[in-house]
């Protein structure tokens, strides 16, 4: 590697292939890439330019499982100065305030509805993780249901946020240590170096029957995205190329490349029930709040349109 803030990937990180191809490539260090970044970036915070010098941004496919991966990744450093000084944390807070309304607490409560449901016991009972918990609000609701609540995160700004408000943080070594009855991963699979080593080292954690969620972005015509590659569209928009945003989003997984990076794990799939989901679905706003909670269970359930998932270990294949 010609830049020392980057690590090469010789393997699918989802399903631990070798065989894979390059389908795109660009330098960081100028033409789009580096136009997109100094966009992205300028908003929320900074880009160091420095630590892109002689990089390429190189999109690869993996032969076995499909997934689309970024194949030179951040090493530990430029992950620091990225999530911890690029994205500037005060900025982001702020924007989380000002931008986070009822709607989303209201999902957050949804989905830990749908879950203590899901295990049928009294939520005193139970114990929640949120890896990658963020600003802890995911895991602060976990506990007003009266769940044991726990969450891990490495900025240490927001470490010291989680405890200020009372919950608990767990390091990447503690985790083994622990029981839970549901590991919580909120768009984070998608960042991470080692999705499916990461995905082992979780699962030694689970109690028997627990459960790890998985959400990740969903971008079902992402072959056509790669096809045009307009660097210029914006987050959200039909062509946008978010959900492989370079330095990021560093993982895209399709849903076949979950189940197969499970298998890998010796973990399978399971389906929160469509009663329970129909029973703890909140937020009925409008003809279009109405229409997404009714075709929802069905999307998850019986078309698998989107990259939202539990798993559980299949049995006798724990190492703890
Ligand atoms: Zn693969």
């Amino acid at each position: 590697m010609s830049n020392s803030w980057f690590v090469r990937r010789e393997e699918c990180p989802a399903c631990a292939s070798k065989e894979f191809e390059t389908i795109y490539e660009s330098p960081y260090d100028e033409g789009p890439v580096k136009d997109y970044l100094i966009e992205f970036y300028t908003a929320q915070g900074t880009v160091e330019h420095e630590y892109l010098e002689g990089a390429f941004y190189v999109l690869c496919k993996c032969g076995n499982c499909k997934m689309i991966f970024q194949r030179d990744i951040p090493g530990d450093t430029l992950m620091g100065r990225l999530y911890g000084h690029w994205i500037d944390p005060k900025k982001v807070f702020n924007q989380h305030e000002k931008d986070d309304g009822l709607i989303y607490y209201s999902n957050y409560a949804q989905e830990i509805m749908q879950a203590i449901s899901y295990f049928n016991a009294s939520p005193s009972s139970l114990s929640f993780f949120d890896f990658g918990m963020g600003w802890a609000k995911w895991s602060l609701m976990a506990k007003a249901f009266g769940c044991h609540s726990f969450g891990t995160e490495i900025s240490e700004d927001r470490i010291k946020y989680a405890e200020s408000i009372g919950i608990k943080n767990i390091t990447w070594d503690e985790i083994p240590q622990n029981r839970f009855d549901l590991i919580n991963t909120e768009n984070v699979f998608e960042h991470i170096a080692e999705p499916l080593n990461t995905l082992r080292h979780l699962k030694t954690a689970l109690k028997p029957g627990g459960l790890i969620k998985i959400n990740v972005p969903t971008a079902n015509d992402i072959d056509r995205r790669i096809k045009i590659m307009d660097w210029k569209s914006p987050k959200g928009s039909a062509n946008s190329l978010n959900p492989v945003a370079p330095l990021e989003h560093i993982n895209y997984f399709r849903r076949s490349s979950l189940i197969k990076m499970a298998a890998e794990a010796q973990m399978e799939e399971v389906r929160i029930p469509i009663g329970n989901q129909y029973t703890y679905t909140t937020g009925w706003h409008g003809i279009k709040g109405v229409a997404k909670n009714l075709l929802r269970p069905i999307y998850l359930n019986l078309l698998n349109r989107h990259n939202y998932i539990f798993l559980r270990y299949i049995k006798g294949t724990k190492k703890n």
